[in-house]
């Protein structure tokens, strides 16, 4: 995965890097206001949401024209439901998040918020409703209450440090000598991976949006660790809408819908039950991972 403590003047470099990494990338559009590949259009309404439910309606997109990576992919979210996206590595369910956040536009088909395609509202807006909570997750160099507050500038102390002890980051923070003011980031204090991803979760917190695409971490966390944020990411999205990308089928079990998605396409969908019912790709992958403890 890639570097992401980023100091900003290297921006422009690693910007495509970055992209991929699926972050709550506002600030740097704006800062790379050159490089953005979708615009708004002339006078675009903010979107306007009601329960922020998501339809994929035949979706297909490739990064580079002459390599199709989504080939006419439907779904739904209701309003306050979680769909996962499970399949192997470069199936695109990464792409999926991407394109439900506008970093790209579709090339065929839509992807509609409560029944507004996202083309037709103002980006702001978009993002505005969406949290990302990323596998690997994007650390200014600044103090940690920067960083947490990333998530709604000019969220007061007391609420940054209620996201924080939400995110079970609290104490942690303020065990280090300055607290909330210790800088972080490439010269500052390194954080482990589940620490970072708890400052994405305080953050989101404090976002409070009501659409939510958590890209599940491979591998970066020790079980213990796994298992405390996942219960935070529970809690994080009780009630609101959500696309988790999942690489462990035990944190999907309850989710409203699982596609199952190989090369671009989805290949079987159902819930938990009825995918293990049927008996095929979604079975043999949680066979698989019970066997190889939940690897
Ligand atoms: P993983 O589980 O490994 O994260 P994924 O299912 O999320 O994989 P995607 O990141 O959606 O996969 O990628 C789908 C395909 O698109 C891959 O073949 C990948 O190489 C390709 N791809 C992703 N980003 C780009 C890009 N910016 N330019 C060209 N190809 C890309």
């Amino acid at each position: 995965m890639i570097q992401l403590y980023i100091p900003l003047n290297f921006l422009g470099v690693i910007y495509r890097e970055i992209k991929q990494g699926l972050t709550d990338l506002d600030k740097m559009f704006v800062l790379l206001e050159r490089e953005r590949e979708v615009a708004d259009a002339p006078g675009a309404p903010p979107l306007a949401v009601s329960g922020a439910a998501v339809r994929f309606e035949a979706v297909g997109f490739a990064y580079e024209r002459e390599r199709p990576i989504l080939h006419g992919v439907s779904f739904e979210i209701p309003a306050g439901k979680k769909v996962a996206v499970v399949g192997p590595s470069g199936s695109g369910k990464s792409t999926l998040a991407r394109l439900l956040y506008r970093f790209y536009d579709v090339d065929s088909g839509r992807v509609l918020i409560d029944g507004q395609d996202i083309r037709t509202v103002t980006q702001s807006s978009l993002r505005g409703a969406i949290g990302i909570v990323p596998q690997d997750t994007v650390l200014f160099n600044d103090t940690v209450a920067y960083n947490i507050a990333y998530g709604r500038p000019g969220a007061s102390q007391q609420e940054v440090e209620a996201a924080a002890r939400a995110a079970h980051i609290h104490d942690f923070i303020a065990g280090t000598p300055k607290g909330y003011q210790t800088m972080v980031g490439e010269r500052g204090l390194k954080l482990s991976g589940g620490e970072k991803q708890r400052v994405a979760i305080a953050r989101t917190l404090l976002k409070n949006p009501p659409l939510l695409i958590f890209d599940e971490a491979t591998s970066a966390l020790d079980s213990s660790n796994e298992r405390a944020i996942q219960a935070e990411l529970e809690a994080v999205g009780r009630d609101k809408t959500v696309l988790v990308i999942a690489h462990r089928l035990s944190t999907i079990v309850d989710a409203h819908e699982i596609l199952v998605i190989e090369l671009g396409r989805i290949i079987e969908r159902g819930n938990h039950t009825q995918l293990m019912a049927a008996d095929g790709r979604y079975a043999q992958m949680w066979r698989l991972q019970q066997a190889g403890g939940e690897g």
